[in-house]
């Protein structure tokens, strides 16, 4: 941020009031609210408010001479309802025509600014009012979300994540000399865990950054530990706004969502490298990977497909409610599952995108796009994509990988199953292809567009095959979390067998046309 543009000794004159002109100090510069404005001071005294302060919003200036000036202002004062406009005129006299015009210019550079949003912050440092991080999302959604990370409950649940919390342990201890005598900055600190772990590994000072009421507690739990806690600076605000006092050498983070992009703070991760590590510096994790692979699950399927019915029923307390039954199918289906699942229900083995924190751009998580290549094990139906993340601490000693893929040890996000309205029938060794679009959007999330299409050798053949495509809408904010049923994968080896016996999806049209109307919701 720029200083005040600051003229010295000119002429002001209220034309209103005819007075005579006086030497006083001209100054351009930001106020509290981030509003600019000129002040004139006296000439020498700082301590003493502006003689005349305009909101440059509302002023203009007029060349009345060689190197005199008018200042006129509309102002307003009140509320709404009752709301008073005046205008203000000063003459202002200067000693030459460069100072004169000098001032012109400035007037106009800072005008323009005053559309920009920028503040001035009580200790004097400055930063945008609208930060990168504002001005891409949704206040209401910010809100919400670090009302969510302010609540103890929910830190507990991450920490009580033993593969999570574990794994971020061994991957900091074994590599002991990425800490040991380092500035490190941990990224959305949280309850400070990650801070604690790092000044545990000896770190040389620990800028523990989170932007929720979460800042507090990570306070008293850093306060609470002082041999680790004399180390560790808590931070409150986000990484986006925050400025620290030296760089650092490392950065900590958990900034993993649902199919590792959801809720957009990988964006503040590499905008915290951007803003806070040293060039060579390390990032904990190094790099994250999606991985992809179709999957075939009738259960599910028809799962999805049954809520629906619900909207099937054409006298429900007398009313048809058959007419919201194409949205509501509709709706269903672009609700992501997240649940564990057996990976033995995997059509094809997977292919993964590799998205490294060190080196892309903020910009490349607005939208992700994602070629899809597959040769099917099996001859089966394909009923969507199952996705899963890992993240990697490349440390200097060991090298950890953080996975949540299906058939490891579970962790809070579990997978994710993109389901398709319409299946796909593959044969063994036959090429499914497709794309995965995810689009960020400003309620800290995405929308997933999914393609996937098959080529059939049969009647068609000569013209290059019949193809078929599936495609879906998703969104990542909305996922169906399926996990109030037992977990087949965790006790059974044989979950298909095991799951309760429900309607086969060929059975749907058959069953839809047998609703009985006069049936009430919970007989269906
Ligand atoms: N590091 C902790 C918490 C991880 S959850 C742990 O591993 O247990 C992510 C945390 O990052 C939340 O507490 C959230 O409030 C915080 N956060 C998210 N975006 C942020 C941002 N832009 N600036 C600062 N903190 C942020």
């Amino acid at each position: 941020m720029e200083a005040p543009s600051e003229f010295p000794s000119v002429n002001l004159s209220d034309l209103a009031a005819s007075s005579s002109a006086a030497p006083v100090d001209a100054v351009f510069a930001l106020d509290s609210s981030g509003k600019t404005r000129l002040r004139f001071v006296q000439t020498g005294s700082v301590s003493v408010g502006p003689l005349v302060d305009f909101d440059l919003e509302t002023t203009q200036v007029f060349r009345v001479g060689p190197v005199d000036l008018l200042c006129i202002s509309e102002e307003s004062e009140g509320n709404a309802t009752d709301e008073r406009s005046f205008s203000r005129a000063f003459k202002v006299g200067f000693k030459t025509k460069d100072e004169s015009k000098g001032f012109g210019i400035a007037f106009e550079k800072w005008k323009n600014r005053s559309s920009k949003d920028e503040a001035l912050l009580e200790n004097g440092s400055t930063v945008p009012s609208k930060s990168k991080f504002d001005s891409k999302i949704e206040a209401t959604s910010a809100k919400m979300y670090f009302h969510y990370y302010g609540q103890l409950l929910h830190q507990q649940n991450m920490l009580q994540d033993f593969v999570r919390t574990g794994t971020y342990f061994a991957a900091v201890i074994e590599n002991r000399s990425d800490f040991e005598g380092r500035v490190v900055v941990d990224v959305g600190a949280g309850s400070g865990i990650l801070s604690l772990f790092a000044a545990q590994a000896g770190a040389k000072h620990v800028y523990a950054v989170e932007a929720s009421e979460m800042a507090e507690y990570a306070q008293k739990l850093i306060s609470g530990n002082p041999s680790l806690g004399q180390r560790i600076t808590v931070i409150k605000g986000k990484v986006e706004e925050v400025e620290l006092p030296e760089k650092a050498d490392i950065l900590i983070s958990e900034p993993m969502g649902t199919l590792l992009v959801n809720e957009r703070m990988l964006e503040s991760y590499i905008i915290a490298r951007d803003r806070f590590l040293t060039p060579s510096g390390k990032m904990f994790p190094t790099l994250g990977r999606i991985h992809m692979a179709p999957f075939s699950d009738e259960y599910l399927y028809v799962e999805v497909a049954n809520k629906a019915l619900f909207w099937h029923q054409q006298n429900f307390f007398g009313v048809d409610l058959t007419p919201l039954h194409g949205s509501a199918f509709q709706g269903y289906f672009s609700q992501p599952v997240v649940d564990a699942f057996d990976p033995r229900l995997l059509v094809s083995p997977p292919t993964f995108h590799n998205l490294d924190f060190t080196r892309m751009k903020e910009e490349d998580l607005y939208e992700l796009d994602i070629p899809l290549n597959f040769i099917a094990s099996v001859g089966t139906r394909v009923h969507g994509l199952a996705c899963w993340f890992d993240v990697l601490f490349n440390g200097s000693t060991v090298q950890r990988w953080l996975t949540t893929s299906p058939g490891s040890p579970t962790t809070h996000w579990y997978q994710l199953r993109c389901v398709l309205q319409q299946p796909l029938y593959v044969m063994a060794g036959q090429q499914i292809t497709g794309r995965l679009h995810l689009v960020a959007h400003s309620a800290q999330s995405y929308t997933i567009y999914l393609t996937l299409s098959t080529k059939t050798w049969g009647p068609g053949a000569d013209q290059g095959g019949v193809v078929q495509t599936s495609t879906g809408k998703l969104e990542l904010k909305e996922p169906y979390y399926r996990l109030s049923q037992p977990q087949a994968y965790a006790s059974d080896p044989q979950p298909q067998q095991q799951q309760p016996q429900v309607v086969q999806p060929q059975d749907i049209h058959q069953l839809q046309d047998e609703i009985d109307p006069s049936l009430s919701l919970e007989q269906l």
